[in-house]
């Protein structure tokens, strides 16, 4: 039986195929908006939390990550669009594209898919709501900025840590087999990298409902949302006058990424650009110009000082 609603909507259903439900939703529950009348006839159609939410959570990943990559994997086949390719002379081959969509399925199929059916028992323990009426929209945009800043925090140690020694030869080498990204590259990772990162994602939303007891279940998928969305478009390899960075300089986006796969180190945070610039770890020839420069008057200073 479902939460969403305190009396089922199908008691009246001879007939309760999903279209039904559908239809009797949005026309018994005329006081919900349009993305909690589907929200709830997906409840109310599927009878079973657990697995209403588990399908949930693993379509939206397929269906929004697959998505995303599917623009890009167009672009990159047309010619027009080069001039905005951040490494020219590298465009991917449908070989390395069809081997990495591989690699990806299975690591979905593989690592993703035990947690996305556990992840509704661990909702209600931490009082995580799947009921209708959704938050206010305030409270949804609070929750998804900070979401974005922690998980970019995580981003960035967890990132750093994995170039060093060890864990760049066992687990995130793998990641680094295109020095030039493409979309679909994003979730292309050896499983312990998949499951770290993945938990700068999952983890701080949960901690956040632990924390406060006050977390809805649609908040948190559009975060996951927007996080593939992210991570897909910061592995595009494309820089368009209208990418978001150049709008909100502090946003990270494909440039900066592409920087890091370009030259291994610097430029390991995910959304923004402040932890890079604060620790002096930004990628690429004209940073490290800048910070050789900024050495050199720091030296100079110093000499002066004890002439
Ligand atoms: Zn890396
Ligand atoms: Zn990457």
């Amino acid at each position: 039986m479902t939460e969403v609603f305190n009396q089922t909507v199908l008691e009246v259903l001879e007939d309760p195929s999903l279209i039904k439900v559908v239809e009797n939703v949005f026309k018994s529950q005329t006081q919900l908006n349009f993305a909690e009348k589907l929200w709830a006839s997906w409840y109310a159609y599927m009878q079973n939390d657990i697995l209403a939410t588990g399908l949930l959570f693993f379509l939206a990943h397929e269906v929004f990550y697959f998505g995303r990559c599917l623009p890009w994997f167009i672009i990159d086949k047309i010619p027009y669009f080069r001039k905005w390719k951040i490494q020219q002379s590298y465009i991917p081959t449908n070989k390395e594209q069809w081997e990495c969509l591989k690699a990806v399925l299975k690591s979905h199929f593989l690592v993703e898919v035990f947690p996305i059916w556990t992840f509704h028992p661990l909702c209600k323990s931490l009082g995580i709501s799947v009921a209708v009426p959704f938050p206010p929209l305030t409270t949804m945009l609070k929750e998804w900025a900070l979401f974005f800043v922690l998980e970019d925090m995580w981003h960035y140690w967890a990132h750093r840590l994995f170039h060093y020694g060890p864990f760049y030869k066992y687990v995130h080498k793998q990641h680094h087999k295109y020095a030039a990204p493409f979309g679909l590259a994003a979730e292309y990772a050896h499983p312990l990298e998949v499951i770290s990162l993945g938990a700068g994602t999952v983890g701080f939303p949960i901690l956040y409902a632990y924390l406060t007891g006050h977390l809805h279940l649609f908040s948190l998928t559009i975060w996951i949302i927007l996080r593939l969305v992210q991570a897909v478009d910061s592995h595009s390899g494309y820089d368009f006058p209208w990418s978001l960075h150049n709008f909100v300089p502090f946003w990270a986006g494909a440039e900066h990424h592409d920087l890091h796969h370009h030259y291994f180190i610097g430029n390991y945070a995910s959304s923004f650009r402040f932890w890079d610039y604060w620790l002096d770890t930004e990628a690429g020839p004209e940073a490290k110009k800048e910070r050789e420069s900024r050495r050199r008057a720091k030296a100079e200073k110093l000499a002066k000082k004890t002439q």
